[in-house]
């Protein structure tokens, strides 16, 4: 039997029992990666090491390190150094409650798998998590924070839990308005969302490989559409698989908070840059948040609560 990995682990941080590792292609480089995720200390929080660089630097996936890109989450440190493509492995470490773990990659970039969060989420669940003596803690939204770009915008909202709540409208029929509200305590991420994957139109894929992105993508690993058609083999995982994926990506963007958030994000045709802004807008006001140490109640409210290898089998 597999360990409920968050059984006796809800009031304190939590790290992995032993190390998992994922090997796979960059969505964006096109080349082959590998990912080692290991147990930290207590406080450490997630920290990504390139290990194919001499020095292996070493940076925290922390969201004044993140650079603004428009297609995925980039962390780079004060000497240029990236990790791209961070953000369905951090949902897969957030909505599994994985508060500390160093992350060994040798490459620039994070494989996409299946483009979803679905194999990361299996690695993690069946180590389970091993509780640490240092209190938990977690970001309590106290004020309304809204940032906008264009026709999109972010805001954070009081909340007693973390709630995703997001809105998307594409030209393309195949994906069209889709909204969805979710709150992500009980496991729900792990039911509900955790295998969405990225999705593109067919006329944006040219133009990424134009400026040589996208390298390493095929429509095994993204939901890949034109206008009313779905081209990937197989079809959708969920009709909705689209805002599905776009609450993924923004339960692993908010983790560059530092620690769970309690409160409720509303998307509104935002993407990986606007959510980071929203982060910033949110630390620029002292009034809008504050540290919580998370009581018992409190804790299990959290994301990570609830999950087990039996919900994985459920989901693709
Ligand atoms: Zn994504």
């Amino acid at each position: 039997m597999q360990q409920d990995p968050q059984v006796e682990s809800t009031l304190v941080q939590t790290t992995l029992r032993s190390d998992v590792v994922f090997e796979g292609t960059g969505l964006h480089t096109g080349t082959p990666v590998r990912v080692v995720l290991r147990p930290a200390a207590a406080n450490a929080g997630v920290v990504f090491r390139r290990t194919d660089l001499s020095g292996r630097p070493a940076m925290a996936a922390l969201w004044h390190d993140v650079t603004v890109s428009p297609l995925n989450t980039r962390l780079m440190n004060s000497d240029g150094v990236t990790v791209s493509t961070i953000e369905h492995l951090m949902a897969a470490l957030s909505g599994c409650g994985v508060h500390n773990v160093l992350v060994d990659i040798d490459g620039p970039e994070v494989p996409i798998l299946d483009g979803s969060a679905a194999a990361f989420v299996r690695g993690i669940v069946a180590v389970g998590l091993r509780p640490l003596s240092a209190p938990l803690r977690a970001i309590k939204i106290l004020q309304e924070v809204t940032v906008r770009d264009g026709s999109a915008s972010a805001r954070l909202s009081p909340a007693t839990t973390l709630q995703i709540d997001f809105e998307i409208d594409f030209a393309d029929a195949a994906i069209g308005q889709q909204h969805k509200t979710l709150n992500m305590a009980n496991g729900t991420f792990v039911r509900e969302l955790c295998d969405s994957r990225t999705f593109c139109r067919s006329a944006d894929v040219d133009a990424m490989r134009a400026n040589g992105l996208a390298l390493g993508g095929t429509i095994e690993n993204a939901v890949v559409v034109d206008g009313a058609e779905v081209l990937t083999p197989g079809g959708l995982r969920h009709a909705d698989e689209a805002v599905r994926h776009k609450m993924l990506d923004a339960l692993g963007d908010l983790y560059t908070a530092g620690a769970p958030i309690l409160g409720r994000y509303s998307g509104h045709r935002a993407g990986h840059a606007i959510t980071n802004k929203l982060l910033r807008a949110l630390f620029a006001r002292p009034d809008a948040w504050r540290w919580v140490e998370c009581d018992a109640a409190t804790a299990a409210r959290l994301p990570g609560v609830g999950v087990s290898m039996a919900d994985l089998d459920a989901v693709a």
